[in-house]
């Protein structure tokens, strides 16, 4: 059972959503305008927040400025490239064209309700702990003092562990397309974090490509 809040101001389609994810066993919190919806999210924890953009009040995109930590699904009238690319480059988990089929927003609703549970919460390797909720590592239980781009680094090679990624993907998945330094930057970042973390057998370099973080499957 997740805790859902919907952000829709059509209130037949608030409703249908409502009793479809009610009927899969999660609770939801309907939200008709974007000022409630920003109301609720400063009072309640929720695990998902499904959200339309056109709003009165506070409009899609300021709620999701509110969002923090929460997956969130646009819902969207809009059918064009740019809005699609823009939820998603803001960092929304999904989104989903209006009008749309209740099988398609509970299939996906579901899909993400997996992919960001709680039992993902840790990964563990010997001695090491990625805690993805509070974007920290720890070794033999104590925080490691590490950057955000030596932690992005490690989430990234732990979310593809045993597959070897090149500089360049790592560069393009942890520093953007945009960043101007070289992949050198990608080697620096890898020794630290061995040091940092005690991993040298672990991280291990691929001839002529990049890194591979080898762990049991
Ligand atoms: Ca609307």
């Amino acid at each position: 059972m997740a805790e859902i809040l919907i952000v829709e101001d059509e209130p037949s389609i608030n409703e249908l959503i409502r009793r479809n994810l009610g009927l899969k066993g999660h609770h939801c919190t309907q939200a008709f305008d974007g000022n409630e919806a920003i109301t609720f999210l400063c009072q309640k924890n929720f695990d998902l927040v499904i959200l339309d953009i056109m709003l009165p009040g506070a409009d899609g995109y300021e709620v999701f400025d509110q969002v923090h930590g929460i997956p969130v699904i646009f819902l969207t009238a809009k059918s064009g490239l740019s809005d699609k690319l823009r939820v998603l480059g803001r960092g929304a988990d999904d989104y989903i064209t209006k009008p749309f089929q209740m099988l398609e927003l509970a299939a996906r609703v579901e899909a993400v309700l997996r992919r960001t549970k709680k039992s993902e919460t840790y990964f563990e390797l010997d001695h090491v702990r990625l805690d993805y909720g509070r974007r920290m590592i720890f070794v033999d239980e104590k925080p490691v003092d590490c950057t955000p781009k030596e932690y992005e680094l490690f989430e990234t090679l732990v979310k593809n562990r045993n597959i070897a990624l090149s500089r360049e993907k790592l560069l393009d998945l942890v520093w953007g397309y945009d960043f101007g330094g070289g992949t050198r930057t990608v080697d620096v970042h890898i020794q630290r974090l061995r040091a940092k973390l005690g991993l040298d057998e672990r991280i291990v370099t691929v001839y002529k490509l990049g890194y591979r973080l080898e762990a049991p499957v």
